[in-house]
């Protein structure tokens, strides 16, 4: 059976580029903190991707620490002490369940389109009575794909003293990221979201912030984050960099696929079909929506027996398909509540989304009766 990735913010497929630059890294094996030619060799290959990701996302003026992925560099901006955090309902479970003891959380509500709402974060920074916290919003929703107004929030946040961290993980790669113009403190990214491996990522702090370790040990990553690096992860999440020009350059057939899609689904569902975040500006691969009567479960496997891949709201639990904390905070309506997301790549074609379609009408058709 031919399988359809249609699970993409879940994670990607390394390309055979990126899997030729693992390889490699991993046929010399030298640990980049050794002083021999082929430490050396590693150390500059670390040191070159650094550059590359700063390129991207215009960060000259961002120290980069490599991490395990997207989940510790979140943990990593958390955990820094702050008397208060500010944090969007919709926040992934890494930076939501982050809660450092001692520290007081202060939940940001969301609008109904899936947007934070500013006004709710103005009103409650006024009364923070503090100087030293943080505020943290994902850019791009891992469910609904939409986009936040990261640069708004940074300008709030800064005007009252306070600093701000942005999970990039959904937006990096699928929109241009510029961090000189966000203006923001801490940004965190991932390796498998963009085509690389699993188990890399970084947190990008901007220069004259001082953070603490998480992680202690030999004073790796100039202190601010021990452990032998993972070359051959960084040396392949580098190589999925140089792929972001060929991507923007496809976003708009990955839109035009989604948009397709949705206008199908609602010509099969009609009145019974409600999707979120459509009214907001959304990353271009990503469709959440619910069907009226649908079932978390059954749903999933009826898909799955047809060999596609897709999620019920946030994949990123263990498997499990509890009820979105994000339709919850946009207050979508229960009957309305199992939703199912679907994330495409630039190599997704129409001829998959026929097949998506004819389950989703065969499912449609079934719990109907
Ligand atoms: N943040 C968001 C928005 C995500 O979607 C994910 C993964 O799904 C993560 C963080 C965690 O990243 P990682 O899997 O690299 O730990």
């Amino acid at each position: 059976m031919k399988i359809i990735n249609f699970d993409h913010n879940a994670s990607t497929q390394v390309s055979p580029s990126v899997l030729a630059a693992i390889n490699a890294t991993y046929g010399y094996g030298a640990n980049s903190s050794s002083t021999h030619t082929l430490g050396r060799k590693a150390a500059m290959l670390i040191e070159t991707v650094r550059e590359d990701l700063r390129d991207v996302v215009n960060g000259q003026n961002y120290e980069i620490y490599f991490t395990s992925g997207g989940t510790e560099a979140n943990n990593t901006a958390l955990f820094q002490d702050f008397d208060k955090i500010f944090m969007a309902k919709f926040e992934h479970s890494s930076v939501y369940n982050a809660r450092p003891q001692n520290c007081e959380i202060v939940e940001i509500e969301i609008k109904e389109n899936g947007e934070v709402d500013l006004s709710d974060l103005s009103e409650k920074l006024k009364n923070a009575n503090s100087k030293n916290f943080l505020v943290t919003i994902m850019h791009a929703n891992n469910e609904t794909g939409v986009i936040q107004p990261i640069k708004e929030a940074a300008k709030l946040t800064h005007q009252y003293g306070g600093l701000i961290h942005s999970d990039m993980v959904q937006s990096f790669g699928k929109i241009k990221v510029d961090l000189e113009d966000l203006n923001i403190d801490f940004a965190t990214v991932s390796s498998h979201k963009i085509n690389g491996p699993q188990g890399v990522g970084a947190i990008l702090v901007r220069r004259g912030i001082d953070i603490k370790p998480l992680i202690f040990g030999g004073g790796h990553e100039n202190g601010k984050r021990s452990g032998t690096l993972n070359n051959a992860g960084i040396a392949g999440f580098g190589e999925a960099l140089k792929t972001f020009d060929e991507k923007f350059a496809k976003l708009q057939k990955v839109r035009e696929l989604r948009d397709f899609i949705e206008s199908e689904i609602k010509k099969i569902a009609s009145d019974d079909v409600k999707f979120f975040g459509q009214n907001a500006n959304r990353t271009a691969n990503t469709s959440y929506f619910a069907l009226r009567g649908a079932d978390s479960q059954t749903q999933l496997i009826h898909f799955d027996l047809k060999g596609i891949m897709i999620s019920a709201g946030s994949a990123c639990s263990s498997g499990t398909t509890k009820a979105s904390r994000v339709l919850k905070a946009m207050k979508a309506d229960p009957e309305f509540s199992n939703a199912i997301r679907i994330s495409l790549s630039v190599d997704n074609t129409k001829e998959e989304a026929l097949v998506f379609l004819e389950a989703l009408k065969e499912y449609y058709q079934k719990i109907k009766k």
